[in-house]
């Protein structure tokens, strides 16, 4: 199969490996080089925040992103929690020269409704969205997506968290059973976050199904 390029946008780390982590590891196993380019530095975190926690967190991803098989990591330098509207067009412009820089066959990201509904995932993912429409490099733009089945047994537990969708709405799901103590090896090294790690974690029993999600955007042919 042919090498392909794919670059990775998220708002937090850890989006990466709590969420596609599975998918991302099986990519980067079958060759392709990918990159990652992370809005914030996720200062704010979980809790125990300190003048300290970016740096750990940065530290973390770096990890993470080894165990994945990604290449190349990159900050956009967004504030934590803070990413609202009056970004959505400066980070669209700042994703749009690391896709025409990177030239990447596929790029993904959160859905629009930010998977957990986080406002930060949804900003990114609008962003993304407008600059894979405006950008000509990728032929696909994956929105990683969570399976109502899935989402049905998660409370709320700091924000609303918007039900995901039925198996037929999917364009592409991804057995990752090949590779999940790759993607919770991943998990396990944001260690900062180890409260968020445990809930996830104690999810998975209740749910226990190694596939990932996707809807897939798909760039329309020019003149169509
Ligand atoms: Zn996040």
């Amino acid at each position: 199969m042919k090498t392909k390029k794919v670059l990775l946008v998220f708002s937090h780390p850890d989006d990466e490996s709590f969420g596609p982590g599975g998918t991302i590891a099986l990519w980067a196993k079958r060759g392709h080089e990918l990159h990652l380019v992370c809005a914030t530095k996720g200062e704010i975190g979980n809790n125990h925040t300190n003048d300290k926690t970016e740096l750990i967190r940065e530290k973390e991803l770096k990890k993470a992103a080894e165990i994945l098989g990604i290449k190349k990591v990159n900050f956009l330098g967004y504030k934590d929690g803070h990413i609202s509207n009056c970004h959505i067009p400066q980070l669209a412009q700042k994703i749009s020269a690391k896709i025409n820089q990177f030239k990447p066959h596929v790029i993904m990201t959160f859905n629009l409704n930010g998977v957990s509904g986080h406002l930060d995932h949804v900003a990114v993912a609008n962003a993304t969205t407008s600059a894979f429409d405006k950008t000509g490099f990728a032929e696909k733009l994956y929105y990683y997506s969570l399976p109502k089945a899935y989402t049905d047994t998660i409370e709320d537990y700091f924000i609303h968290f918007p039900d995901g969708s039925e198996d037929h709405e999917f364009d592409e799901i991804v057995n990752i059973s090949d590779v999940w103590d790759t993607k919770i090896a991943a998990m396990m090294a944001h260690e900062s976050q180890k409260e968020d790690i445990d809930r996830i974690l104690a999810g998975y029993k209740k749910f226990p199904q190694k596939k990932d999600h996707f809807m897939v955007r798909i760039r329309k042919a020019k003149n169509s």
